[in-house]
């Protein structure tokens, strides 16, 4: 493959949809919408009437998509759309990721924006290496291991923490943008800023996800009143087939544009974050915990260029982001235990049935879960290479049982590098609060280069708290800490901590074969992101699917409690009733994950792969569809 050393700066400034007709088979032309909605520039503006129409609003979602030039799979077909532009412009995978992310935090603003943090991973194909960025928000400096608890060492009501300053951790979002740029991109931030930007000004057409997002969050928005401006305009969620314009956050990006990151890190807009995350504006009557970040732990925020995890799964090369995040130690372990039960059952996971197959997933995550627990935490001394090891695997797979289930929870083991017996491990606790936000983004360019990119702003609509005048809403990533230990008379690494970083389950994979690239994966979703991204390469190196149907099968999550999540697909049926028969609790939940990915087929040839409905289904697109 063509591979070619990356230049910067090159000013090319495309704007969007000059593509579009090459893009998407058949071709696409902006238009206005049906629905007009208020006249007050904020939300629901009426399209032709006044001001140029919304960007891309009838593009359509398309989950599989072939071709070459390149390939984008995200959540939303403006933002795929976005990041296919900047690469048919000449842009590579950098650029195109850091474009798409931020016209996400456009049509996806409660699970990514300028106030949240995230995971960059990146593959450059001439070197074969990967490298990642480590964009997770931080706790502010006066955080002890006790900020959660009150005067009588008790845990603060979670839901109360979650909407309020004090679970905002520092933005690290544009630092990443600003790191992977320098590092590996050819064009400039201010001029990859700028299709979201005219994104937000002209505003997208609401779709059931985002109006049902929104009527979600009604009720916690409406305490902001900067929110319920924001997002509720005219006091309720956008209907569907309205135009949402956010001409603040269009501000926002243009301020990013033109004065740098700076402005968050150390300029005016940093102020306004301080002082809204000191003192949340509420609606009248209402009271929220007050933040504690300063002007000082903004302007100390640091991206931070950091080696990948690294392990070897059926003859190839995984990686995945280290600590503080947990997904890539835990879906390497997960494999792992899948390749030592092939060992010591002698059959491997490609011959077994479903519900077997199944059944091995979920001891592996359930074990994996356990280690996870207990070791993986933004604190020296995590035994990250122990955890990744083969030898661990074998030995934590000792447990394993083809016919019956693991008693949950499952305890954890001791990855102590001594592994000739059969350990039975450490009771173990579970966990007691999860997500389900965030979003995740694939990216590969024509030179074969990729960047697997996980961000969020934790829950749906994060904080609950928009910044005035700049309209992004702030993360409430600081609630992945735990507030107090979970298992009695054993340490915690994810107690909260000056300057700390909550850990987090994103898991953005790479998967490097012999030949070269061969996948890029990741998924949102809370904890049951390790899970997801773990049952799309199972599904892909080990069930013979393809990328695209190994996003759509249905999906277990086993997470170490006392009943594992399966969609429908899995809990009902004869699939059901095996795994249940094995001793599987099994609790039906509609949608587990919201995954993208791509193949790579052959020398600049693409299998991009989004869902086809989890989320009211993604969008994938190559630069030349055959
Ligand atoms: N905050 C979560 C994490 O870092 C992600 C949120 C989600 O996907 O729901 O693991």
């Amino acid at each position: 493959m063509e591979t070619r050393p990356a230049p910067r700066p090159s000013r090319r400034g495309r704007v969007l949809v000059v593509a579009l007709a090459s893009a998407v088979a058949g071709g696409l032309a902006l238009g206005t919408p049906a629905v007009a909605g208020p006249p007050d520039g904020r939300g629901g503006p009426p399209a032709g009437r006044g001001g140029p129409p919304p960007v891309g609003h009838d593009l359509p979602k398309v989950a599989v998509m072939t071709g070459s030039g390149g390939a984008v799979s995200s959540v939303d077909a403006v933002a795929s759309q976005v990041g296919i532009d900047v690469l048919a412009a000449g842009g590579n995978a950098t650029d195109a990721a850091i474009a798409t992310t931020a016209a996400l935090g456009v049509t996806e603003p409660y699970s990514t924006g300028i106030g949240g943090g995230g995971f960059f991973v990146h593959y450059d194909a001439a070197s074969g290496t990967v490298e990642t960025i480590d964009g997770r928000e931080t706790a502010p400096m006066s955080y002890g291991e006790d900020v959660f608890l009150d005067a009588d060492g008790e845990p603060l009501p979670f839901r109360d923490v979650v909407g309020s300053g004090l679970s905002v951790g520092v933005p690290g979002t544009p630092a990443t943008w600003e790191r992977a740029a320098e590092r590996w991109g050819t064009q400039r931030l201010s001029t990859l800023l700028k299709p979201a930007e005219r994104l937000a000004r002209r505003g997208f057409v609401v779709d059931a996800t985002f109006h049902d997002q929104t009527a979600a969050n009604a009720e916690r928005f409406s305490l902001f009143p900067e929110t319920a401006d924001v997002f509720l305009p005219g006091g309720a969620p956008p209907e569907v087939g309205t135009v949402f314009r956010n001409p603040d956050l269009a501000r926002a990006y243009r301020e990013l544009r033109t004065r740098g990151v700076e402005s968050l890190y150390e300029g005016r807009l940093g102020r306004a974050v301080v002082a809204e995350v000191q003192d949340p504006t509420t609606v009248a009557g209402a009271e929220v915990f007050h933040g504690r970040m300063t002007r000082a732990d903004l302007a100390t925020y640091e991206a931070l260029d950091k080696e990948p995890v690294h392990s070897r799964f059926r003859g190839r090369d995984v990686y995945g982001m280290p600590v503080p995040s947990s997904g890539g130690i835990t879906v390497a372990e997960i494999l792992n235990l899948v390749e030592a039960y092939d060992e010591r059952t002698g059959e491997p996971m490609s011959d077994v049935d479903d519900v077997q197959y199944l059944h091995r997933f979920s001891e592996a995550s359930a074990t994996a879960f356990a280690d996870r627990n207990r070791y993986i935490g933004d604190v020296p001394g995590v035994p990250a290479e122990e955890l990744v090891s083969q030898g661990f695997a074998d030995e934590r797979s000792c447990l394993f049982d083809a016919r019956s289930t693991l008693p949950r929870p499952v305890p954890f083991g001791s990855p102590d590098g001594d592994y000739a017996d059969c350990d039975g491990g450490s009771p173990a606790g579970v966990l007691p609060h999860e997500g389900m936000s965030t979003t995740h983004l694939s990216v590969v360019d024509r030179w074969g280069n990729a960047v697997s990119y996980t961000s969020t702003i934790e829950q749906t609509g994060g904080s609950g708290i928009t910044v005035p005048g700049w309209g992004f809403l702030l993360n409430n990533e600081l609630t992945d800490f735990e507030f107090e230990p979970i298992t009695e008379g054993v340490p915690h690494p994810n107690l909260p901590g000056p300057g700390k970083r909550p850990r987090s389950s994103m898991a953005p994979t790479v998967v490097v074969g012999d030949g070269g690239l061969e996948l890029v994966a990741g998924s949102p979703g809370g904890s049951t992101i390790i899970t997801t991204v773990a049952q799309v390469l199972l599904g892909h190196y080990d069930r013979g699917l393809d990328v695209g149907d190994a996003i759509a099968a249905p999906r277990l999550s086993s997470r170490n409690g006392s009943s594992e999540s399966a969609e429908p697909a899995v809990a009902g049926g004869p699939l059901g009733a095996g795994l249940t028969a094995l001793g599987h609790r099994l609790s039906s939940t509609d949608e587990i994950g919201a995954a993208t990915g791509i193949a790579v087929l052959g020398p600049d040839r693409y299998s991009a792969a989004a869902e086809p409905t989890r989320r009211g289904g993604g969008s994938a697109m190559v630069v030349r569809p055959e």
